[in-house]
């Protein structure tokens, strides 16, 4: 079938599908592979339970002229969306990095929502799939699309440029994650800066962030609107405040936000340069920021009964640790104390980098640094505030039988350790 005419049959459909236990009427369904699974197996109860088509690439299936059979749906998807983006013609602002996407992506998003009809990545869905279904979620009304894109191997964000074709873009930062894919530190650059090599090849706009040295180097390249603590940048942001939540000066303009972390006074810096780029009203965008609040167990303050919890157990890579650790020390409060899960993915660097954030850990004033996982389990330091756990019920029973009333504690980890189950072992406590 001619992309065209496929093209039409989405047009009239309610959307895209790949899941059938979530499918609607009228949507179009792509049956994608994965590791576990097959989606061909599964098209014909999407199709019952549509009423519309399915895109196929199993020959076996394509029995009546509701099955559309293509060479790989995964490929297709990726065409369609590209059309649809192309034929949308509207402005499309793509979002990378190591840490900080989302949380810059939805506060760009609730700034520009303010002036344009505004279309972003939902939660999370940076990836190969989630790029296009973000495209397609994208309709004739829409004035202004944001993308997240993710990556964890070298050439990924060089593809979803391919599929989203960016205007504008920008890059959170250049971090320690996902060193098992991409190597090394330069690794993370190089495939970073793909996004920078497709907007530059297409003489399209860079933000770029003047305080962070790799960024900075981008600015021989003419278009570009830069911010940051130097005078130079052509908005120049002020980053110095006391406050506990992050906040930034623009122009005698404060910005204040519900965010804790002075990494995110970047994101807050990031989304306004976006915002000023745009012309959105200051008044707005300062709205736009102050309202925002952070989902997923990201950077939430949580309080039960006596302890107060510092969450941002939805994920952690050693340049976020660091990040939220230093962020935590500067923290104005008695009895800090940190409860850090292992870091997924760093490949042959795991030993050094969790001895690492173990020594920093021990270098700043916390009463007490629990480390669990098989990692930090590890680690080599034998101070007395540290404890070690391998597994999680391990740390369970001792935060059980600890007195933890009046802490602060901030509590970081990858996905896969899920330390948000704390808050329950806690509730259970009171
Ligand atoms: P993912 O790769 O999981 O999609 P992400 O890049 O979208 O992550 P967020 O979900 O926005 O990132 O934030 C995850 C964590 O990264 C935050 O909770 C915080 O610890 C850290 N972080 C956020 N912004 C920055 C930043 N500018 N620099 C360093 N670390 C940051
Ligand atoms: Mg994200």
């Amino acid at each position: 079938m001619e992309i065209n005419q496929l093209y039409q049959i989405f047009l009239q459909s309610k959307g895209v599908a790949t899941d059938t236990r979530s499918i609607q009427t009228k949507q179009l369904f792509f049956a994608l592979k994965g590791d576990n699974f097959n989606g061909n197996l599964f098209a014909e109860q999407a199709v019952a339970k549509s009423q519309y088509y399915a895109v196929v690439d199993d020959e076996e299936l394509a029995k009546d002229d509701r099955y559309i059979l293509v060479s790989n749906t995964l490929e297709t998807l990726a065409t369609l969306a590209n059309y649809h983006r192309n034929q949308l013609g509207i402005p499309i602002l793509a979002i990378t990095g190591s840490n900080g996407k989302t949380t810059t992506k939805e506060l760009i998003h609730a700034v520009l929502r303010r002036k344009f009809e505004t279309v972003a990545t939902l939660g999370n869905l940076n990836n190969h799939i989630g790029v296009p279904l973000t495209l397609f979620s994208m309709k004739e009304t829409t004035e202004f699309g944001i993308v997240e894109m993710g990556a964890n191997r070298p050439k990924e964000i060089e593809a979803l440029c391919k599929i989203a074709n960016p205007d504008f873009g920008y890059i959170t930062n250049f971090g320690k994650a996902h060193l098992e894919g991409f190597g090394s530190i330069e690794g993370v650059i190089k495939a970073k800066s793909e996004l920078y090599t497709y907007l530059k090849d297409n003489s399209k706009l860079l933000f770029l962030n003047l305080d962070d040295p790799i960024q900075k180097k981008q600015l021989a390249y003419k278009n570009t609107f830069s911010f940051g603590s130097a005078p130079d940048a052509d908005m120049q942001v002020n980053y110095s405040n006391n406050s506990q939540t992050a906040q930034v000066v623009v122009k005698d303009t404060l910005y204040t936000s519900l965010l804790t972390g002075n990494y995110n006074a970047i994101n807050i810096a990031a989304a306004i340069s976006v915002g000023h780029y745009f012309k959105v009203p200051k008044e707005a965008i300062k709205k736009a920021i102050a309202g925002y609040t952070p989902k997923n167990n990201r950077s939430q303050i949580i309080k039960l009964g006596k302890t107060s919890l510092l969450m941002d157990a939805y994920n952690a890579n050693p340049t976020s640790m660091t990040a939220a650790l230093n962020s935590f020390n500067k923290y104005a409060a008695v009895n800090k104390t940190v409860i850090l899960g292992d870091m997924f993915e760093l490949g042959t660097s795991a030993a050094e980098e969790h001895q690492n954030i173990a020594n920093l850990a021990l270098d700043m004033d916390f009463e007490q640094i629990y480390l669990v996982g098989e990692n930090f389990n590890q680690v080599k330091n034998t101070d007395n505030r540290i404890r070690k756990f391998s597994k999680f019920s391990e740390l369970e029973q001792t935060l059980i039988d600890t007195d933890l009333s009046n802490r602060f504690i901030l509590i970081k980890g990858s996905r896969g350790m899920a330390l948000e189950r704390i808050v329950e072992v806690l509730k259970r406590k009171e």
